[in-house]
């Protein structure tokens, strides 16, 4: 019903009207306001149990954006953590053996820059202790499969097979020949796909990081071009490999 003039009722309700600058009648009564009271609050939300508004428009559990603005509680969070700790990899990962389009990586790039530019996206790890995320805290960990005397031989071996690497190529970025600076022994096949090939200086090459920032992810596609830069991977007057040393 709309109060509208030449209503009824709307004669002699006027001075009724709250007006700016009245006292409001709960604080003449001295209560608080009724909405805020926690009885009536009750009230209001027993008579609404049940009731939705508009059930078509209501967002569901399942639903994209179900979650935007709610919060798990911390156990929840710890129990979906666990739940998923060194699964979502390989085959049991929906996107497995999937490819992203030209035009979907483009999008993805941009969107990723101009996020960045703006401050909308934070590199979740940036100033946080590496200890925080590394180890049993890693999002892959695997329950510490690699016994800690054969970590330590593969952490020594890959630090003298960086260093045979970067002196045979001295000290040199083999892609922009810059000299010096942030450089990285890049493994020309893969680590995890030939294991046997993780310390020999034959399969290692030396970019600077600019260079080797410009191939992460597409190493495959890498390899015939870096192996044809080292002369099939031959340079026989640095080629006493750090691994017989060991
Ligand atoms: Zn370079």
């Amino acid at each position: 019903m709309v109060f509208k003039k030449g209503h009824p009722y709307y004669k002699g309700s006027e001075k009724n009207w709250f007006k700016k600058g009245n006292t409001p009648w709960w604080v003449l009564k001295g209560i608080e306001h009724p909405a805020k009271r926690i009885e009536v609050r009750n009230k209001i939300s027993e008579a609404n149990k049940g009731k939705r508004k508009s059930p078509e428009t209501e967002f569901k559990k399942g639903d994209k954006r179900y979650w935007l603005g709610k919060k798990r509680s911390k156990e929840t969070k710890e129990k979906m953590s666990i739940n998923r700790t060194g699964k979502c990899i390989g085959e049991e990962n929906p996107f497995y053996g999937k490819k992203h389009n030209e035009e979907t990586k483009n999008t993805m790039k941009k969107k990723r820059q101009e996020g960045l530019k703006s401050g909308k996206i934070k590199i979740w790890n940036k100033d946080v202790p590496y200890t925080k995320i590394s180890g049993e805290k890693h999002w892959n960990w695997k329950g510490g499969i690699t016994p800690e005397n054969h970590r330590q031989r593969v952490l020594i071996q890959s630090k003298l097979w960086r260093k045979s690497v970067l002196k045979r190529d001295n000290y040199t970025c083999q892609e922009c020949h810059e000299r010096g600076g942030r450089l990285h022994a890049h493994h020309i096949k893969t680590w995890a796909k030939y294991p046997k090939l993780r310390f020999d200086v034959n399969n290692g090459i030396t970019l600077c990081k600019q260079c080797h920032d410009q191939i992460r992810w597409k190493e495959e596609d890498w390899i015939e071009y870096f192996q044809s830069k080292l002369g099939g991977g031959i340079r026989q007057e640095y080629c006493s490999t750090p691994t017989q040393a060991i």
